[in-house]
């Protein structure tokens, strides 16, 4: 059968994996079914549809064709035996925790989790009386040390936003199975491509589908994947809560998805290239990017990850005003807030990643002011090392100026 793609590398499911079913009419491409509504002339075959033991499509914000076919290109990538998708990355993550969680109930996670995430960690779950406890995002013993306390679920993200944190998924998920709690890991960053994080012992697997995964900034979503069982409850709470991908959306990720494993190659090998010449830059304090052997966490990193991703982050010299120099003499930048797609885009965490959060949160979360989060695209290296050069060299000089002064 065409398209069969059970055991094929990732790079060939991008391409071909879940659409077989759906390509009509002979279409090499997956439509987009903007019907809200799926008609029936026999009610028995409706009401078995409906019921869900028939396979088949009733409403728009139950399923949709095209939304199905990208939960299956995700599934197949992360090696799940089922996945859910949503409106946003965000969504499913508050469909995970709002859907699996009671009062009463305890989460332990890292400080550094995505702002978003941050935020409905010390905002909007206690309000529901679920106590979460956030850890030191590097300290492996604090984590197990949490999680053995007692806890529902264990929330992780490896790397982490902004400062490219390594959390070792599969030691973490082994204590977390003994305490009996569930691990939910946001693999965003890191992509199907360069991790499983199901393989190494994660429950669930999420992303912003926004980011890497459609990879052209033109499309919000996200999607969860895990066992049957605990994705169907998630379903469950979409389906009536309404967070649902679009069909047009899923479209635009599927065509996004089919070069995935392309960008992130690239993306991957310019990340590590630019890492590398931030490092021996010396206007630069600190870089952080998993691929370079200084990274606290390197060894994890390599043992858990394929490559390294198209994410990065590095601190300048002379603090915020250095930030506020370098930026906007970036040329092959879109100083965004989006990451992941095949523009490079810079910005400082509080523009970014963290604008939820207060200086003071922000400064709890380990993340410097003078900190630049760089999202790799698909340019050629030397261009963008070149471009980086320049601007570097700009703020450096204007730090000089003001010593002169
Ligand atoms: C962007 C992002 C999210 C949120 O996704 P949205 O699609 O913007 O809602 C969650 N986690 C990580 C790591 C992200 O980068």
């Amino acid at each position: 059968m065409r398209g069969h793609v059970n055991h094929m590398e990732q790079g060939t499911r991008t391409v071909w994996g879940g659409e077989d079913e759906y390509l009509l009419q002979g279409a090499t491409q997956v439509p987009v079914v903007h019907s809200v509504g799926f008609g029936y002339h026999d009610i028995d075959e409706w009401q078995q549809v409906a019921l869900g033991e028939q396979a088949g499509h009733i409403y728009g914000r139950n399923t949709n064709p095209t939304v199905h076919v990208f939960e299956e290109k995700v599934r197949l990538l992360e090696g799940a035996e089922a996945a859910t998708s949503f409106a946003t990355g965000m969504a499913a993550i508050s469909g995970v925790l709002f859907g699996l969680l009671k009062p009463g109930d305890r989460v332990v996670s890292v400080k550094d989790s995505y702002g978003g995430t941050n935020k409905i960690f010390t905002e909007f779950l206690p309000r529901f009386n679920v106590e979460v406890t956030l850890c030191d995002t590097s300290n492996h013993e604090e984590i197990e040390r949490e999680t053995r306390k007692g806890c529902q679920i264990l929330y992780l993200e490896s790397p982490t936003n902004p400062t490219l944190k390594i959390t070792d998924l599969a030691r973490l998920a082994k204590t977390a199975h003994e305490a009996g709690a569930l691990v939910v890991v946001d693999n965003t960053f890191a992509t199907p491509i360069n991790q499983n994080p199901l393989h190494l012992g994660a429950n669930l697997v999420l992303h912003s589908a926004t980011k890497f995964l459609g990879g052209h900034a033109d499309a919000l979503g996200g999607v969860v994947c895990g066992s049957k069982e605990l994705v169907e409850q998630i379903y469950h709470y979409r389906e009536i809560n309404g967070a649902t991908l679009s069909p047009m959306a899923a479209y635009l990720l599927l065509r996004g998805m089919k070069t995935l494993s392309l960008r992130v190659q690239r993306q991957s090998e310019n990340a590590m290239k630019i890492a590398q010449f931030l490092e021996e830059h010396p206007f630069v304090d600190s870089v952080f990017y998993p691929g370079l052997e200084s990274h606290v966490h390197h060894d994890v990193a390599k043992r858990q990850m394929r490559q390294f991703g198209g994410m990065l982050s590095f601190s300048l010299k002379g603090g915020i005003d250095s930030v506020r120099n370098f930026l906007p003499k970036l040329h092959l930048a879109h100083l965004a807030a989006n990451l992941g797609a095949v523009e490079t885009t810079a910005g400082p965490p509080r523009t970014t990643s963290h604008v939820e959060c207060t200086p003071e949160e922000r400064e709890a979360m380990g993340i410097p002011e003078n900190l630049v989060r760089y999202s790799v695209g698909i340019e050629e290296a030397d261009d963008l090392l070149a471009d980086l050069q320049q601007a570097l060299a700009y703020a450096q000089s204007q730090v000089q100026e003001k010593a002169v002064l």
